[in-house]
């Protein structure tokens, strides 16, 4: 993301306080002129004097392993670094974006996903605090909107993997990626008939950028995701033909209130931002194979601390 605001010609300060993102992935972009990192975790009161024009949040560990961790912290950092980042975008009268998720839907009764479903949600289930943290988000951006005049782009984002996630990252991609690089057996939580829709991130990038820079702020949340949907008995089942690995698949216990279903229905964001994926699974695991092999065995980049 910072690299394709850098590349479209923006300044950019980044905000991060490093619990889930390594800060190697930030090496080369060091070396630019416009753009600085400033280490800090949005749950505590920004520093005053920061000046911006548009502020995007992406703010909150995504991967449950990690966001069930620290739940309450999680749950902090959905709804206080949403209020502290929406009083910053007020003071700097400053257009802001927030990443929410498709998880607002929760384990959906409506199949695909239009943004008008209301979701179905546990409120107090371990995914809780990502789900109504966000969901909590997506109020306080709506009720800025109404009470301040804020300019908001709220993006609900569907299973994303890519190029510099962690290899303990634990979402689904990049463990079966790993495991089957390493030659260990690939984990199928519960039966592997649950579906996910896989979205490659610079397919979601282009995305952020056409909702941010969208003329009019659409008055709902954007679903942004890759329509095509696959069980995880097939994603398995891609990832270890595409390796070609001795990796066995193995069944695990399916983790509580794991979604059966998800797939986005992207008319709203076809129709008005011009916007579909354009990379498919295929050509999105190679990439990520790519990434995660030279990660892994690959000589050492002197820019990887
Ligand atoms: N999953 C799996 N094996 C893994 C990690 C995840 O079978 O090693 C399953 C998980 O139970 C879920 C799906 O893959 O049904 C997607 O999980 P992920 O954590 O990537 O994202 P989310 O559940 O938030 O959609």
């Amino acid at each position: 993301m910072c690299e394709r605001l850098l590349q479209d010609g923006y300044d950019v300060v980044a905000m991060d306080n490093f619990h889930t993102g390594k800060r190697y992935n930030l090496n080369a972009l060091l070396c630019d002129p416009g753009f600085s990192c400033i280490e800090h975790d949005i749950v505590n009161e920004l520093p005053l004097d920061l000046r911006f024009d548009e502020i995007y949040n992406l703010a909150c560990p995504a991967s449950p392993p990690h966001y069930q961790a620290d739940p309450i912290h999680t749950f902090k950092t959905s709804v206080l670094g949403a209020l502290n980042l929406l009083e910053l975008a007020r003071r700097n009268n400053a257009k802001i974006f927030q990443a929410s998720t498709s998880e607002v839907y929760g384990d959906p009764f409506v199949h695909p996903q239009p943004e008008s479903y209301f979701g179905n949600v546990n409120t107090h289930g371990p995914r809780s605090c990502y789900d109504e943290g966000k969901r909590s988000a997506e109020t306080l951006f709506f009720d800025y909107s109404r009470t301040y005049g804020l300019d908001i782009r709220v993006a609900r984002i569907f299973n994303t993997y890519g190029r510099r996630m962690q290899p303990d990252d634990g979402r689904v991609v990049s463990n079966f990626i790993v495991q089957a690089l390493r030659g260990e057996d690939l984990t199928v939580y519960g039966s592997g008939l649950q579906t996910r829709s896989f979205c490659y991130a610079d397919d979601l990038i282009e995305g952020f950028m056409r909702l941010m820079n969208a003329p009019n702020a659409p008055a709902h949340p954007v679903n942004l995701g890759n329509p095509s949907e696959f069980t995880i008995m097939e994603l398995a089942t891609l990832v270890v033909g595409y390796i070609n690995s001795r990796s066995k698949i193995v069944h695990r216990p399916l983790p509580i209130d794991d979604p059966r279903q998800r797939k986005p229905d992207i008319s709203f964001a076809r129709n008005n931002l011009g916007w579909e994926p354009r990379i498919d699974l295929a050509q999105g695991l190679a990439h990520t194979v790519d990434y995660f092999d030279t990660l892994l065995y690959g000589k050492p980049e002197d820019q990887r601390g």
